[in-house]
């Protein structure tokens, strides 16, 4: 068969045929028991193996470009297996020092604790991360576009580095999604995911993902079932429905998110906006030759001291919210939230300022997005005076 386009992907690979009943749709397999006398496979949940879990992890694959994926309870269960299975006692890992504040925290919290050593980058550019190399260096962990501010990475670069150096490297593909970025096809060896995000899309599943090759997947797989990050199959079964619109919901975003930037760029209260797909963004070009699409996260800054609080309590349709990617714009405050449990020294260190906000661009009509800034914006008064 030819190779199948991103929608059909979505929709049907990794479908479980229902032959009993010929339903439409994969039947969920809740069993968490299975027969282990004369069989190929001896399935159990914790083995990432159940007939949901076996057959969603074929869709991962196929849209990242993989051998194989493994599907966990959340973003961090995946992360943290992934970097458990590659790094041990006296191994060293070098971080970028742009990326989403519950993998600094692992970072910072239970390496230590594993005898693990870890360097984080001084910025997001290739020399940052050659620089940081040691000796023992077994992984390169990137995250483009980072979270919150937007910074982008050279995929290929760091992958070419990897390489050149034996070091294995992975990739935070959370905010792109593979509807927007493939870091397989640039060389990156392994492909992690927050499935809570845009896999799920609708602000009612946690779940995490891995897509590499078939020998890294085994190797994370011997880490993972020891430390039982797997994910239920009533929500398998969910993101798996999910899944069928990620590129159309994705897509959708992605386009209000460029219209909403490059509108918010030219708004006299705002004082910065962050976005790929800005010309005025310092990594433009680069966004450009290695996404699809610039994705629909953006962050910008309110001129004039503006309160930011009071800006998100105005907003009346767009809401205020931890999470990110559901088909509903929202909005946080990364200081409060994302990143609340690094210093005031820290954030300052990345450039997260507290008037920074944080938006996932929704599906919703784009005037109406509009329409909804404009009124919080109208009636925001200075931080001071609030
Ligand atoms: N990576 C990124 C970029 C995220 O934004 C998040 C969560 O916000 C995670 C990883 C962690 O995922 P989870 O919350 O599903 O554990």
């Amino acid at each position: 068969m030819k190779k199948l386009g991103l929608n059909t992907i979505c929709t049907h690979v990794g479908e479980i045929k229902d032959e009993q009943f010929k339903g439409a749709v994969s039947p969920m397999y809740l069993s968490s028991s299975y027969e282990f006398i004369d069989v190929d496979v001896k399935r159990y949940p914790r083995y990432f193996n159940t007939p949901n879990q076996e057959y969603l992890s074929k869709k991962i694959a196929a849209l990242e470009h993989t051998e194989d994926a493994m599907i966990f309870g959340s973003g961090m269960a995946a992360i943290s297996t992934m970097f458990l299975a590659f790094l041990q006692k006296g191994d060293h890992l070098v971080v970028q020092n742009t990326l989403y504040g519950g993998t600094v925290n692992f970072i910072k919290e239970e390496f230590p604790k594993y005898g693990i050593e870890y360097t984080f980058t001084n910025g997001y550019k290739v020399e940052d991360f050659k620089a940081a190399i040691q000796p023992n260096t077994k992984l390169i962990h990137i995250e483009t576009p980072s979270n919150p501010l937007l910074t982008i990475t050279d995929i290929k670069a760091i992958a070419d580095l990897g390489k050149s150096k034996g070091i294995v490297t992975s990739i935070d593909n959370t905010f792109a999604s593979p509807v927007n970025q493939n870091p397989i096809d640039l060389g990156i060896d392994m492909v992690m995911h927050s499935a809570t995000k845009y896999f799920g899309g609708h602000s009612d599943i946690c779940a995490g993902a891995v897509a590499s090759s078939k020998e890294h997947i085994d190797r994370i797989w011997n880490v993972g079932k020891n430390l039982g990050g797997s994910l239920s199959d009533m929500t398998v079964w969910m993101l798996e429905r999910s899944m069928k619109t990620l590129g159309l919901r994705v897509k959708a975003q992605t386009k209000n998110a460029l219209k909403l930037a490059k509108w918010l760029d030219k708004h006299p209260k705002i004082s910065k906006v962050y976005y790929p797909g800005l010309k005025s963004h310092p990594e433009y070009e680069l966004a450009k030759s290695q996404m699809k699409g610039f994705g629909a996260m953006l962050s910008f800054e309110l001129a004039e001291e503006l309160d930011s609080q009071q800006f998100q309590q105005e907003l009346k349709l767009i809401k205020s919210s931890m999470s990110l990617a559901g088909v509903e714009s929202t909005i946080l405050s990364p200081h409060l939230t994302s990143h609340s449990l690094l210093t005031q020294e820290e954030r300052d260190a990345v450039g997260i300022s507290n008037q920074l906000l944080r938006f996932s661009v929704g599906i919703e009509d784009i005037k109406d997005l509009k329409n909804d800034i404009k009124q919080a914006l109208k009636v925001t008064k200075q931080a001071s005076f609030a």
